[in-house]
């Protein structure tokens, strides 16, 4: 079995990342840009940020954190939205989530400009990746996507199962796999038996937060099983795929932690720096 190292696969990414960093700059006398704004204190989301700002400032990207306490009022985020979708220096604009209760997510989503949502959540860059158009891809879908390339580079006509539906993986991981020219089934909580439809999966991405949902007896020989899930249990921080098990079957599989999630921090990156690519032609 192939153990996915997604933390080799972003560290290459980075090291190729910083590479082009330094091609832009001495191309364009500029560096792409990255604002983040953090509303609040909650732990997980000022983890995540400062893990973003680190990475990007390895690989010589300009970046800057933006800090709202939980109060800050759904105007002001709206307006310094507006205040960066017009500022040159900044290519990327990321609002990390989740937000306050008082503020509407989605108002904020859509009053970043498309061409600087390093996210890909904007409702422009959702309609482009399933129209097959050029786009911001959300980047733990994307960041699966390479894993998957690495493993299998042609996928014509295999036949993927997502599992989840969610906007922020399910869907557009269901776009990208489409895009190759995969068979894609997508399943969700009600999906009747999900054990045979991974059965007959050569690829499976599982992305639901239920602990060791997917088994072992439910993968099939030499299939290439991604896992999303990050779920926090008594025994540690576990995957939505059972490893022990599925490790026994599958071709490759990614392991939690270190697997998809330092892909995602990387591909916000790639983001960063397509959005700025994009913004010189
Ligand atoms: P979500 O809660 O938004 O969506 C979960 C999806 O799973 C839903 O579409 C639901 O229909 C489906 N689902 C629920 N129960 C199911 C079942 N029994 N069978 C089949 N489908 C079922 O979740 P999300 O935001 O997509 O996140 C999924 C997991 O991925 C979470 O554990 C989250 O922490 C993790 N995550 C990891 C990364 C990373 O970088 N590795 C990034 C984002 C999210």
């Amino acid at each position: 079995m192939i153990l996915i190292d997604g933390k080799k696969a972003a560290a290459e990414l980075r090291a190729e990342l910083k590479e082009e960093v330094a091609e832009l700059k001495s191309k364009h006398n500029k560096v792409p840009g990255l604002t983040v704004i953090l509303i609040g204190d909650l732990t997980p989301s000022q983890i995540y940020v400062r893990n973003k700002e680190k990475s990007a400032n390895e690989v010589g990207l300009k970046s800057e954190v933006i800090k709202y306490p939980d109060s800050v009022e759904e105007k002001t985020v709206l307006e310094k939205i507006q205040e960066l979708n017009s500022d040159e220096t900044v290519s990327g604009i990321l609002v990390q989530l989740p937000l306050p209760k008082h503020i509407d997510k989605q108002k904020v989503i859509e009053a970043i400009d498309p061409s600087k949502d390093v996210d890909g959540f904007h409702p422009m860059n959702v309609g482009n990746l399933s129209s097959g158009y050029e786009s911001s891809i959300p980047c733990t879908p994307l960041g699966c996507y390479l894993l998957i390339k690495k493993i299998e580079p042609n996928l014509s006509g295999k036949k993927a199962v997502v599992v989840g539906r969610s906007n922020l993986n399910g869907k557009p991981m269901t776009q990208l796999l489409l895009k190759e020219n995969c068979t894609v089934i997508i399943t969700h909580s009600k999906t009747k038996d999900l054990k045979a439809e991974c059965l007959g999966a050569d690829i499976i991405v599982a992305a639901v937060g239920i602990p060791e949902l997917v088994r072992g007896d439910w993968v099939k020989k030499d299939a290439i099983v991604i896992d999303v899930g990050i779920n926090k249990t008594d025994k540690g921080i576990v995957g939505d795929v059972h490893f022990d098990e599925v490790s026994k079957n599958a071709k490759a599989l990614t392991p939690v932690p270190g697997g998809v999630g330092p892909m995602t921090i990387a591909c916000l990156l790639k983001n960063t720096i397509d959005c700025f690519k994009r913004s010189q032609i």
